[in-house]
């Protein structure tokens, strides 16, 4: 048996910090959005007992350090599955961006496991599984516009965004999501996103209400350290984005625009101006596994 599952990016339209906890993890409050960048994931099972995997990128690990070759174990490992399994991953997403692009891949592994091996898992079993995996991968199974509170798996479906256009720009630096909440003074922020008026917006089909609210509190730790990401947030929102904003802890930027054109100009000039390395014009994406 071989099939193909495309896994999706996401980005965060409002990202609020509430506390740290005494375990260390920070207790989030975010809306999150599926967006159509997606990464390949190609299955297929194979007599010997191992895990095959290989991506088009050569700088990625094909061994446990990936969390893909992780969600396979595991389900392999629970269900005690003797035969093996190849994947070949091609990415798209960019690497630590911000875009969960390694949460969403475990994710289309748990899927793809199931599949494969008809296990009939529900898919609030496999999110019980994709937590122990990383806090986002519950959401990257459930996909969609969604609430995330907790340290992010504790998820609330939401009305879909209205149609509009993401300009996606990762700028060329890497940041690590480590050093970001290291560094992140939840008990010292001064202003917070309003979560629960984007959450109106959101039932209202108002997309003018939720880009008003797009707001995210890491922003504070990576912009001063990083001030790309102030220049493409403003060169976006000089060129008609109706909002722009850094996506979870960085440093892609993305910018909510109406029109097409626009977005498509300034994701052009982004590239010639070297501020990005990749950008993409995408739409939002709210279809689940299943269909
Ligand atoms: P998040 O939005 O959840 O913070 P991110 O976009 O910042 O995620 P990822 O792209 O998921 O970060 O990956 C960060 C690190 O995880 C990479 O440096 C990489 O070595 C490792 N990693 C493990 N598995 C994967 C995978 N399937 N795809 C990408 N990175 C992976």
């Amino acid at each position: 048996m071989e099939f193909e599952l495309n896994a999706y990016g996401k980005v965060n339209l409002g990202l609020d910090v509430l506390r740290k906890r005494e375990d260390g993890y920070h207790e989030v409050k975010m809306i999150m959005q599926t967006v159509k960048v997606f990464d390949r994931l190609t299955f297929s099972d194979i007599q010997e007992d191992k895990i095959e995997l290989s991506s088009n990128l050569s700088f990625l690990p094909v061994n446990k350090d990936n969390l893909v070759y992780r969600a396979c174990d595991m389900i392999k490992k629970e269900y005690g599955i003797l035969s093996g399994v190849k994947i070949h991953l091609d990415k798209h997403i960019p690497v630590a961006a911000g875009m969960a692009g390694g949460s969403t891949d475990a994710a289309a592994a748990l899927v793809g496991m199931n599949k494969l091996f008809g296990l009939k898992i529900s898919q609030d079993k496999l999110m019980e599984y994709g937590v122990k995996l990383g806090a986002d991968v519950p959401y990257c199974i459930m996909r969609g516009t969604a609430l995330s509170e907790g340290i992010g798996e504790v998820l609330t479906k939401l009305p879909p965004m209205p149609r509009c256009y993401i300009l996606i720009a990762k700028p060329p630096i890497s940041v690590s999501t480590k050093m970001v909440y290291e560094n992140l003074h939840a008990d010292r922020l001064s202003y917070h996103p309003d979560i629960d008026g984007m959450i109106d917006a959101l039932r209202a089909g108002s997309l003018k209400g939720i880009t008003d609210r797009m707001g995210n509190v890491l922003e504070t730790v990576t912009v001063e350290r990083y001030p790309i990401i102030e220049d493409i947030k403003r060169r976006m929102l000089d060129d008609g984005a109706m909002n722009a904003l850094m996506s979870g802890s960085g440093p892609t930027v993305f910018g909510i625009y109406e029109d097409e054109e626009k977005a498509r100009s300034t994701m052009k000039e982004l590239r010639y101006k070297k501020l990005a390395k990749q950008a993409f014009v995408v739409l939002p994406f709210n279809t689940d596994f299943n269909r």
